[in-house]
């Protein structure tokens, strides 16, 4: 089973702003999404964990709750900037 590098933190966002998503004012572009991701991420600290992919999902599971008001407190502070100076065509 190959063992992979992986940054958490960066699922735990993606999967974080697909749940509140629906919550944030704002576009919900694919480039707007990846674009709220970028900000958040930059703003948080890496997770790195060594895993097999089969066992991610479990490790993303298992991922302390610690983080996820400080996660949604910067994809809705993302989610501003992003609104604001957007970067997408319409
Ligand atoms: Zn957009």
């Amino acid at each position: 089973m190959q063992i992979i590098l992986r940054n958490i933190m960066e699922d735990y966002v993606i999967v974080t702003l697909d749940r509140i998503a629906a919550d944030l004012d704002c576009c919900k572009c694919e480039k707007c999404r990846l674009d709220i991701s970028c900000y958040a991420l930059n703003r948080l600290p890496a997770k790195y964990v060594a895993t097999t992919q089969g066992e991610l999902m479990t490790k993303l599971c298992q991922f302390d709750n610690q983080f996820e008001t400080k996660v949604i407190a910067e994809l809705t502070a993302a989610a501003e900037q992003i609104k604001k100076n957007p970067r997408h065509i319409y």
